[in-house]
């Protein structure tokens, strides 16, 4: 018997009875999909859209496809498609959810009031933990032990920094991480010292990571999944469905794939194996070859591992990126994949068909990456044509954070079709003053090309690198679309002839952001057949100020057709 139900209440969906069918109507749904960009209405079937558009056809279809069907009025309100983070770092997101944060401060002594009050706070905590301080708070940009010894004296202290590749540890962090005076500089890694060779307690890249290690291995099972748990509940009620974590080890991996093993994994994750730049080649290539495993032993559209992630350089606020030409303090650091140790892993790589994505931050990691990617196709007789997995086209290999290129290189990512992958949360002017004064203003009128890149015919996703910055998508899209600072919204904007239309980042936020990942024809648009993946958005922000984007609300996040998030 074809039975229909009329609900009123806005906010329903059917989680319960996954054979019946859902209509919403009333709705102004922005679909991401280029054929039909805004419907009235769609249907949900089985956990997928069955039909976005007008009345009569998602009727239709809703009929066609259940003989329950369940009505829904959304009361004319905005939906998008599930926002698709193509940046991300799951579990590290929900360790930091815990920590004092600390991106507000502007002086050291602020720094040491809100980690004090913390500590206070916390009297449990073993390690008293921080993140997201800018090196423009810090007296002389160098910050030391000393300056957070007499703020907590019994426990261990780490602060990340906003870039996440250095952190700063006061005495008893240095002591609980067996690093003293003589531990030498691992590869590609710098443990500060001052004149006297004394260690200082501020640790650059692969220095920072020893201690994230040491943190990790002191994390038990539990506090993993609570950490998992976390920031998926937490992304869901910013509207976020997906995302691509940029750096996953052996924890995060059994992390992830017990919480989809235990159906605790309501967020789609798709995940790049970390490179570790230790050893010579073959042990590279050994990597690539476990990074081809995994992509086996996890594929579905819940967790799927799709690739390699290169750490090529470091940032340019704490001048680690790999650059050209010198920052104004002279500095001109190596990369820590050269050329030579880059091209033979990216061309097994792209040999065996998984996918490449590359950290590369100043011009000349940019160069670099580009020119491996180049080289791939050259020895194995691939292109940004030749088909990936599956069968579908493009290698789709990707540079991730794009923050300053050199102009000429920027049409060669249309051409070797890699996705150029942007977190606008970087640009916030608000963050901008040190990264700015490191580079000078002739290289920072080319800073986050984002406008330029799409001109050039490149492919361009958006994601926020989460923890490194906020991850709610609404305030990274309002600095996308405008250049200005989600933290200080009167701030002058950020290279403003780099801003974005709204509908054109929602686009690169979510069907953009699918395609870099091989999953266009399942995630990211509202359009048949892809998983009901969406968010119920309220004001309309497509219709309102930009600045709405920095205070609207996400009412309800649906994945697959279930209801996973809804607002109070
Ligand atoms: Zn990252």
């Amino acid at each position: 018997m074809r039975r229909l139900r009329m609900r009123q209440d806005a906010l329903v969906t059917s989680d319960t009875e996954r054979s019946s069918a859902a209509i919403y109507r009333n709705v102004k749904a922005f679909t991401a999909d280029p054929s039909r960009p805004w419907a009235p209405a769609f249907a949900v079937h089985g956990g997928r859209f069955l039909v976005a558009g007008c009345d009569e056809e998602v009727t239709a279809a809703a009929h066609a496809a259940s003989e329950e069907v369940e009505e829904v009025d959304l009361g004319g309100g905005l939906v998008i498609p599930g926002i698709i983070d193509a940046h991300f770092h799951l579990t590290s997101t929900g360790e930091s959810l815990q920590r004092v944060d600390l991106v507000r401060a502007r002086s050291l002594d602020e720094i040491q009031g809100l980690v004090s009050a913390h500590a206070k706070a916390n009297p449990n905590l073993h390690w008293v933990l921080g993140k997201s301080w800018l090196f423009d708070s810090v007296p002389g940009r160098e910050p030391t032990a000393a300056m957070l010894d007499d703020v907590e004296s019994t426990r261990p202290v780490l602060l990340d920094a906003n870039d996440f590749h250095s952190t700063w540890v006061n005495s008893l962090a240095l002591e609980a991480l067996g690093i003293t005076d003589s531990t030498p500089d691992p590869a590609g890694g710098r443990i500060a010292r001052d004149a006297s060779g004394r260690a200082t307690g501020f640790l650059e890249e692969t220095a920072a990571e020893l201690a994230w290690a040491h943190l990790e291995r002191e994390t038990t099972s539990d506090r993993h999944r609570q950490h998992l748990l976390d920031a998926i509940a937490a992304l869901h009620a910013v509207g976020v469905t997906t995302v691509i974590d940029m750096g996953l080890g052996p924890t995060s991996i059994e992390t992830i794939a017990h919480a989809e093993a235990a159906g605790e994994l309501d967020l789609r994750v798709v995940g790049h194996w970390l490179m570790s730049r230790e050893g010579p080649t073959a042990q590279h290539l050994a990597q690539v070859s476990r990074a081809v495993e995994l992509t086996h032993l996890h594929s579905s559209d819940q967790f799927r591992m799709a690739g390699i992630k290169f750490i090529v350089d470091g940032v340019i606020d704490g001048c680690t990126a790999h650059v050209a030409e010198p920052y104004t303090t002279g500095a001109m650091p190596d990369p820590i994949w050269d050329y030579e140790a880059l091209a033979p892993v990216v061309a097994a790589a792209d040999e065996a068909g998984i996918q490449v994505a590359l950290h590369a931050i100043g011009d000349a990691a940019v160069k670099a990456a580009l020119d491996a990617i180049e080289n791939a196709y050259r020895v194995n007789g691939t292109g940004p044509s030749a088909s990936g997995p599956n069968g579908v086209e493009g290698r789709r290999h990707r540079i991730e954070h794009i923050e300053y290129c050199d102009p000429a290189d920027i049409p060669r990512f249309a051409q070797l079709g890699v996705t150029a992958s942007m977190q606008p949360v970087h640009a916030d002017p608000a963050i901008q003053d040190n990264w700015r004064a490191m580079l000078g203003p002739e290289r920072s009128a080319h800073g986050f090309p984002a406008a330029a890149l799409v001109a050039s015919g490149a492919r361009l996703v958006l994601g926020t690198d989460a923890p490194t910055a906020p991850f709610a998508p609404l305030p990274n899209l309002f600095i996308a679309t405008t250049r200005r600072s989600a933290l200080d919204p009167d701030l002058p904007p950020n290279e403003p002839k780099n801003a974005l239309p709204l509908s054109d980042a929602l686009a690169y936020a979510t069907a953009h952001a699918a395609w870099s990942c091989f999953a266009e024809d399942r995630l990211g648009s509202i359009a048949p057949g892809r998983h009901a993946d969406f968010v119920v958005v309220d004001p309309d922000v497509t219709e309102s100020d930009p600045e709405r984007l920095l205070d609207a609300a996400v009412l309800q996040t649906v994945v697959g057709g279930r209801s996973v998030y809804r607002k109070g």
